[in-house]
This record gives structure tokens, sequence and C-alpha cells, in this order.
């Protein structure tokens, strides 16, 4: 399903992956721009986010799924009536990323015109990478070389580059990019007004 021109005021993102790789903590980062420690298991949760841009209303749906393999149908559906992925495993969890592989077959599966799908794989936790498990240079080159999808890695702990797991489905689904910034926009939420690190160019992640 791709978005045609009347519908491109509205745009449903899913997160998918193993359980734990930070799915949740990835999706209240970017909304509330906090992070917590304590596990909760999540149930698949639906963010509604409404958006005033020039005049312009956009919705943008974020679907946080719960990494369990008990509902298939209802995942199957979700993929189907979604429009971008993020595709998230955890650095410091080399079995994570066999998940996001079937996942991602999964999508191509229910999608027909599977070439024009926003996708972007996640490596998550980057934070964290004394713990590595994955061979990140051999990620990269299965995501960007053979599937020819973009990687990010990201840290909801230190937020580094969670916003662009956002703005780079919102390129991909040819929305305005004029979008990203607006987005980062706290508009239901109390103004933070802390100030925010610089914004990392590269998709890789900066260990200190
Ligand atoms: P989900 O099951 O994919 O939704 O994962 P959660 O968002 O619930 O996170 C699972 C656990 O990983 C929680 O204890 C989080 O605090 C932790 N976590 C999530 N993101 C990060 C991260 O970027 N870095 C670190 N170090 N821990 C994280
Ligand atoms: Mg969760």
């Amino acid at each position: 399903m791709s978005l045609s021109v009347k519908e491109k005021s509205h745009i449903r993102l899913m997160f998918l992956g193993a359980a734990g790789v930070g799915k949740t903590s990835l999706i209240r980062r970017f909304l509330l721009d906090t992070f917590e420690t304590k596990y909760r298991r999540t149930v698949d949760e639906l963010h509604i986010k409404e958006y005033n841009i020039s005049g312009m209303k956009m919705q943008m749906d974020i679907l946080d799924t719960s990494g369990s393999y008990d509902f298939p149908a209802m995942r199957k559906l979700s993929i189907k009536n979604s429009d971008a992925f993020a595709l998230v495993y955890a650095v410091d969890d080399a079995v994570s990323f066999e998940t996001v592989k079937s996942l991602r077959d999964e999508i191509l599966e229910i999608k027909e015109d599977n070439k024009l799908i926003p996708v972007v794989v996640v490596g998550n936790k980057c934070d964290n990478k004394g713990e590595l498990q994955v061979s990140s240079k051999d990620i990269v080159s299965t995501v960007e070389v053979e599937w020819n999808n973009k990687h990010i890695e990201t840290s909801a702990k230190t937020n580094e580059n969670v916003a662009e797991i956002f703005s780079e489905l919102l390129q991909q689904a040819n929305l305005p990019s004029r979008l990203s910034p607006a987005l980062r926009r706290r508009e239901t939420f109390p103004k933070d007004n802390r100030a925010k690190p610089p914004m990392n160019k590269t998709n890789s992640c900066t260990i200190s």
C-alpha cells in the first residue's frame, strides 16, 4: 500500500522487534523525552499525534507492539494497515537481529509493492556497546547492501539518533521534511526547556 496524495497528511508507523530491545523506550523518548530503566511488558499500543503545520493538519500514528508472537494474525493485519516500519534490534543481543530478519520477510510477504515500503533498521542500546554481541559491520552490510534499507544506531537512554528514526521514515514516505522539526515540539506534554545535545549527523553511535 503506497500513500496517495490525498492520504499524505496521515501516516502510521509501526515499531517491530523482539521483546526487550527498546521499542517502547524509543517511542517514549521521542514523545515524552524520558527514559525508564524499569521494564514493563507492552501490549500493542497506539499513540496518535496530531500536528498543525502551516495550516495543514497532520496525523502520525505510532504503533508500539509487544514483540510476542502470540497473535500472528493480529500482527499481520497491523502490518497491512501500516505505512512505515521501524525494525528494532539491540546491539547487545545477537538473537534480536535474527528477529528483525524474519519480521522483514514477513513485511515483504504481506506488502505487495515492497520496494516502496519505508523501512528503517534500528540498532538500539548503542550506549551499551561494551556488551556488544552483534558484529555491527556485518549487520550494516546486510541491511544497507543486501536489503538496501537504512540502518540507524540509537540509544533511547542517551537520546542518540532517536528523532532520526522518525524523520527518516517520514522522508521515505515522501512527507514534507519540514514536518520533522515540528514533531520534536511536545505539544501535549509539559514543555521541557533543558538544552538538547547537538544532533548527531551520522547514523552510527558515538561512544563516550
Ligand atoms: P521493548 O520490549 O522493545 O518495548 O523494550 P523496552 O523499551 O521496554 O526496554 C526494555 C529494557 O531495555 C528496559 O529495561 C529499558 O530500560 C532498556 N532499554 C531500552 N532502550 C535502551 C537503551 O537505549 N540503552 C539501554 N542501556 N537500555 C535500554
Ligand atoms: Mg514494549
